[in-house]
């Protein structure tokens, strides 16, 4: 089987954790027979200094002739004083999310084992492990509704149709079936009509999925729960508000945003066929440690994982991703944004090829 990716690096520590990505692709090919064409583009600060915008058309084809889009990160000082619409993440990121109507949000929280006390809750809160998805509408809800402003008052209006709500719940079920057959609805069901119709479509959905278990939460008992007791989830549905909240509220568990992927989704994968995505690290540029080789390279490894498993339809992939991370983890090996007591220091390009080997 060939596939063919777009590789937009971007900028800061983006092009040296990617590289560490595209050494586990090469082993990720020779492991699974799937030739992986890469072609890679400019994208964000980068881009302005190469084409003069932010996304240039040229790169926007390159991920139209694509199956899936693995994203670095963009941004920097530099291109800061840049009107905001013209800067790399407003500029790059917002009309590719538009572009692909990347409507569907994935964002694991993942605590590896051994690695609890990088985590600002207790360890005994943390246990183990503990892996929960947030799945989040991105292209609905409060954030896209009617605006108005008016000198002396200002609105933003909450909605939803049921094709909204139904595409973004199948495509949690399905998580939630790949995983711990739970998913937890979020919505403010109690004081919002909008969200009284989210539970509505959602239980209706649910009847599709007898497997997978189904709760309800208002979003503030949420954002509680999230750092009571984490681990009573699996997969977290919500819309994009809420999403946007609880999903950096969940990534804040893990510790280091260096170990957190995401993906964002045109549709529902298909087994064996995957969906249209963009996948990258749920973390920015790290201006802060750029070029030094010290960044954590995990969250662009697990990103890959994650474009196996959504955008080629193979989760048994990122299984094998996860595992190898785990592995390095587990015999003491951590970049300095997780280094503990004990442990043993290593640079970005020793992370990848640990990571590597251990596939
Ligand atoms: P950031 O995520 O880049 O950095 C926050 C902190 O996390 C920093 O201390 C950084 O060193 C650390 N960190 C992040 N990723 C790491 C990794 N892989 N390994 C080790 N440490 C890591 O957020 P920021 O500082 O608010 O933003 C910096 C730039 O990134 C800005 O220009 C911003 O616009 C951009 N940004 C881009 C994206 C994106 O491309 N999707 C997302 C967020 C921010």
């Amino acid at each position: 089987m060939t596939k063919s990716i777009a590789v937009l690096s971007g900028d800061g520590i983006g092009p040296e954790v990617m590289q560490e990505a595209l050494k586990v692709l090469d082993k990720l090919e020779k492991i699974t027979g799937v030739t992986v064409e890469r072609t890679f583009a400019d994208v964000g600060g980068i881009a302005i200094d190469n084409h003069g915008k932010a996304l240039p058309e040229s790169t926007v084809a390159t991920c139209e002739a694509s199956d899936a889009i693995l994203f670095g990160s963009v941004g920097g000082p530099q291109w800061e004083k840049l009107p905001g619409p013209e800067q790399p993440e407003r500029g790059a990121l917002l009309p590719l999310r538009k572009h692909f109507n990347l409507y569907a949000n994935l964002r694991p929280a993942i605590v590896f084992r051994g690695l609890a006390g990088a985590s600002p809750l207790k360890a005994e809160i943390i246990g183990d492990e503990l892996n929960v998805l947030v799945v989040r509408e991105l292209t609905g809800g409060l954030y896209f509704g009617k605006k108005e402003r008016q000198t002396d008052w200002a609105s933003d209006t909450m909605v939803y149709t049921r094709m909204e709500i139904e595409r973004i719940a199948h495509i949690a079920f399905q998580a939630a079936r790949m995983r711990g057959k739970k998913l937890c609805s979020i919505d403010k069901a109690n004081v919002l009509t909008s969200m009284v119709f989210w539970r509505e479509v959602v239980t209706e959905v649910s009847q599709q999925y007898p497997d997978v278990s189904l709760s309800h939460m208002y979003v503030d008992n949420a954002a509680m729960q999230l750092v009571r007791n984490p681990r009573q989830f699996d997969v977290i549905l919500a819309e994009n508000m809420f999403g946007d909240i609880l999903s950096d509220e969940a990534s804040m568990i893990a510790g280091s945003l260096g170990m957190l992927p995401s993906a964002s989704l045109a549709g529902a994968p298909e087994p064996g066929k995957g969906a249209f995505g963009l996948f990258e690290p749920s973390g920015g540029s790290a201006p802060d440690i750029a070029g030094q080789g010290i960044a954590n390279p995990i969250a662009q490894i697990l990103s890959l994982g994650l474009l196996f498993q959504y955008g080629f339809g193979m989760p048994e992939v990122y299984g094998r991703v996860h595992n190898a991370v785990q592995q390095v983890l587990t015999r003491g090996f951590r970049t300095r944004d997780i280094q503990t007591e004990g442990t043993t220091l290593v640079d970005t390009a020793r992370m990848g090829e640990l990571i590597t080997s251990a596939l």
